[in-house]
């Protein structure tokens, strides 16, 4: 069961404009910015403008054309913005037991250099 959506979390906060970031990239779906603390020579996050908790509830609630469009931004940013390609990866932790922090659904990009092997 996902927790409800608190709109008191860091990213809704990010996309309000309350909190400041880095933006990398922006459209009707999707938000795109640095990571305050990287793990990987680029390390960028995007968000979707709706209020999804986490890759299980983005997956289950949002309509075809959100799907689409926060999709599509991720491949855009990975390719175009922010220095990440070529060459990526995908991460997006879902759940406490997967060790997610914030509760607006999120996907990590990682790259900008060779990457090692996955780290669990
Ligand atoms: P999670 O563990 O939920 O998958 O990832 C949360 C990510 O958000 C972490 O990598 C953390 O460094 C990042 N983060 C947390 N607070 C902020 C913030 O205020 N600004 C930015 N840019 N990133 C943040």
């Amino acid at each position: 069961a996902t927790l409800p959506y608190d709109d008191d979390n860091v990213f809704a906060r990010i996309l309000r404009g309350e909190i400041p970031s880095n933006r990398v990239y922006e459209d009707e779906w999707a938000v795109a910015f640095h990571d305050i603390a990287p793990q990987a020579p680029v390390h960028v996050l995007v968000i979707p403008r709706g209020r999804y908790v986490s890759w299980d509830d983005f997956s289950e609630r949002a309509s075809v054309e959100e799907i689409a469009g926060f999709v599509r931004a991720v491949g855009k940013v990975a390719r175009d913005a922010g220095h990440v390609g070529p060459g990526y990866r995908l991460l997006a932790n879902t759940g406490k037991r997967a060790g997610q922090e914030v509760g607006h659904l999120h996907v990590h990009i990682f790259g900008g250099a060779p990457l090692g092997p996955m780290l669990a």
